[in-house]
């Protein structure tokens, strides 16, 4: 008999390998991080210190949320129904001027990566300001994270000086890089509000230390007048013009693009994300995702902040995605139940740069993966797990957690967080947030 750590029984598992292989039913052996093997059997050939009974349950890779400002759950119903200027402007700069110090941005950090474990979500991938306290909550959460350190030529919380952002991004990259679960990453606010050499000095920065890149990409049509009223060119050109796209960069939102900046996103190999209820909430329009896909452009899933979302569950994303992109194209054969379930795994987890390490569940790959409970009224009957995963189940049908082998959540409960305490102080905050501000 080998040894294992982890072995879970009897579960259907779905791979999502590049096969979508689903086996059922099946056992997953994890070692330390890693999974050492999936297949038949298993207890006749390991011994586990653990043993998870996983009969009547379905066993997935973790979903891989590919772009939020995790913090951003302390402003969650803050300021709803505006447009998007007035929004911004009057209520959440104001309130991140306000309240985002090091320490908030840690427990909303921490609300968010609460919320995430108990909705299925095991990466993330978070631009903010005072990153190396959204990495630590992250890291704390037992979660695995992109974590990019937030550019913008304005004063933001974390850097008055504008001039300074680029320092603080370099030094939490050298802070952070060689990490387990947390990589340190750049984000550059958007082509509007970053100036053409605050994008390629932050591009080379992420290129010597060879983390990922992303930014805001042509979310508006107001953004893409603007970009075209200063650089005489669309969004997605300026940014090629610089030499800043290729396929280290996570393009977010990608609303707006015309046939030639589709052509050059997929000749640079550019990775986008889509944000559907952030795009659907701030009535930014709709990103033409069934034609990127047509052209072979990896495409990721993601909430946005929780601000404009209101809520970090994967699987309200994926149904909402489904679901647009049907009534947007009047066509109920686009976007796919399996193709979202992708998106939010393996699509994702390529998106981040690290489709080599997760986003399916596959022998010598980290062990992140969550089970789910079928044997519910709401979920029955099944006869297509990828329908299911899409249309039926929400977060709270997730049952069981593990990131890089570590059982984060077994039957709801979280094992290794303080959820009560955290709670109290987020409404302790929340009370002095809506003192402070003018709450819609
Ligand atoms: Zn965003």
């Amino acid at each position: 008999m080998q040894k294992a750590d982890l072995l879970i029984c009897g579960g259907i598992i779905l791979t999502l390998d590049e096969q979508d292989s689903v086996i059922d039913p099946g056992d997953i052996a994890i070692r330390g991080d890693t999974i050492l093997d999936i297949g038949l059997n298993l207890s006749d050939k390991y011994q586990a210190s653990t043993l998870l009974e996983a009969k009547g349950h379905l066993v997935m890779p973790g979903l891989i949320n590919a772009h939020t400002h995790a913090a951003m759950t302390l402003f969650r119903g803050l300021a709803d129904d505006l447009a998007l200027m007035d929004w911004l402007k009057n209520y959440i700069f104001p309130a991140e001027a306000r309240f985002m110090s090091p320490e908030h941005v840690y427990l909303g950090t921490m609300l968010a990566c609460l919320e995430m474990i108990k909705s299925g979500t095991t990466t993330l991938s978070d631009a903010y300001f005072f990153e190396p306290e959204a990495a630590r909550a992250a890291n704390d959460a037992g979660l695995r994270a992109v974590v990019a350190q937030g550019i913008i030529d304005f004063p933001s919380p974390d850097a008055p000086d504008p001039k300074e952002s680029l320092r603080l991004a370099e030094e939490f990259i050298c802070q952070w890089k060689g990490s387990d679960r947390i990589s340190p990453a750049i984000f550059c606010h958007s082509a509007y509000t970053c100036s053409p050499q605050t994008i390629q000095k932050a591009k080379r920065m992420a290129e010597r230390h060879a983390v990922p890149f992303g930014l805001h990409l042509a979310e508006t049509q107001q953004e893409v007048q603007e970009i075209v009223h200063r650089y005489g060119k669309r969004p997605v050109q300026h940014l090629a013009d610089l030499g800043v796209l290729d396929e280290t960069v996570m393009a977010i939102h990608c609303v707006w693009l015309d046939q030639r900046e589709i052509d050059l996103l997929q000749e640079l190999q550019v990775k986008v994300v889509h944000v559907p209820e952030s795009n659907m909430k701030l009535a930014s329009g709709i990103a033409p995702i069934p034609r990127l896909l047509e052209r072979g452009i990896t495409v990721g899933l993601g909430t946005d902040g929780c601000a404009s979302n209101n809520d970090l569950d994967m699987f309200r994303e994926m149904d909402t995605a489904a679901k647009l992109h049907k009534v947007f194209s009047q066509d109920p054969t686009a976007l796919k139940a399996r193709q979202l379930v992708r998106m939010a795994t393996r699509e994702g987890a390529a998106v981040l740069g690290q489709g080599h390490r997760i986003g399916s569940l596959e022998v010598g790959k980290k062990a992140d993966l969550i089970i789910l409970d079928l044997q519910k009224p709401h979920l029955l009957p099944v006869y297509n797990f990828y329908s299911h995963l899409v249309y039926t189940f929400s977060g709270a049908d997730v049952d069981s957690v593990i990131v890089n082998g570590a059982l984060l959540m077994r039957n709801r409960k979280v094992l290794h967080l303080e959820e009560e305490k955290l709670i109290e102080r987020i409404v302790d905050l929340s009370r002095q947030i809506q003192g402070q501000m003018r709450v819609r």
